[in-house]
């Protein structure tokens, strides 16, 4: 198989996975967007899923980000920054970014407002909750009980626009449960932001429960690409 048979082959069946958990949630599979992680694999991957038709792809490094986005430059992708981001990169990751998927404190915002100033329209941002027990070590995004705050901060920001919430199920726990809790936590926020109405979850191992939890948005990239090149 060539490389461009593998990629569209797990296209392919990752587009059918996302359309029969659709089915099955009963939601219209028009609500729900793929976007392909492509961190790791190469330009030469970005360029095949372009061709085969994918219009978003995420990375979660801001190295790698910003190089492969200057790379493709030609290729009319929109570009999903989804990992951890340090306050001293958030203005860079903003100038490539169309979305940000990674806001969990409040110190990023202004960096990342600053950073989307010279955009033509304003940069697209999701607030990153966490899901794990509160205290645990490494934990990525923010307290549920923080993101009134946090929300109200980006909305002051002319260059951002609040898009909706994103969350990563942790290892440990039943995806369908950290899901269930996720659905309440975005009940809450929409009465409060009701344009505000993404939810990135789900990956390659849980993208059925995030669906039937209502998720806007996958990021899959195994299941799509293979598994990852071994890190440079
Ligand atoms: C790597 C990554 C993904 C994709 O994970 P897969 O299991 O390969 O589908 C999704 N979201 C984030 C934040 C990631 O870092």
């Amino acid at each position: 198989m060539t490389r461009r048979e593998e990629i569209a082959d797990g296209l392919e069946r990752t587009r059918a996975r996302i359309n029969a958990a659709c089915a099955a949630a009963g939601r219209p599979a028009e609500e729900v967007e793929l976007i392909v992680v492509t961190k790791y694999f190469p330009a030469s991957d970005v360029a095949i899923l372009a061709e085969l038709g994918v219009g978003d792809v995420a990375e979660n490094k801001h190295q790698e980000a910003q190089a492969k986005a200057a790379e493709c430059a030609d290729l009319a992708l929109r570009w999903h920054y989804v990992g951890a981001l340090q306050s001293n990169k958030a203005a860079a990751v903003a100038r490539y970014a169309d979305a940000v998927h990674s806001v969990d404190r409040a110190k990023l915002v202004k960096k990342l407002a600053a950073g989307a100033a010279d955009r033509p329209a304003p940069l697209d941002v999701l607030l990153q909750v966490s899901l794990d027990p509160p205290g645990r070590e490494g934990r990525a995004g923010a307290d549920p009980a923080d993101l009134s705050a946090l929300s109200a901060r980006v909305a002051e920001e002319d260059t951002l626009r609040l898009r909706g919430l994103m969350a990563v199920a942790p290892l440990a726990e039943d995806p369908s449960a950290a899901f269930d809790r996720l659905s309440e936590i975005r009940a809450d926020f929409l009465s409060r932001y009701p344009e505000a109405s993404w939810l990135s979850a789900g990956m390659s191992g849980d993208l059925e429960a995030a669906i039937a939890h209502g998720a806007t948005h996958v990021r899959v990239g195994t299941a799509v690409l293979g598994s990852r090149p071994a890190v440079k």
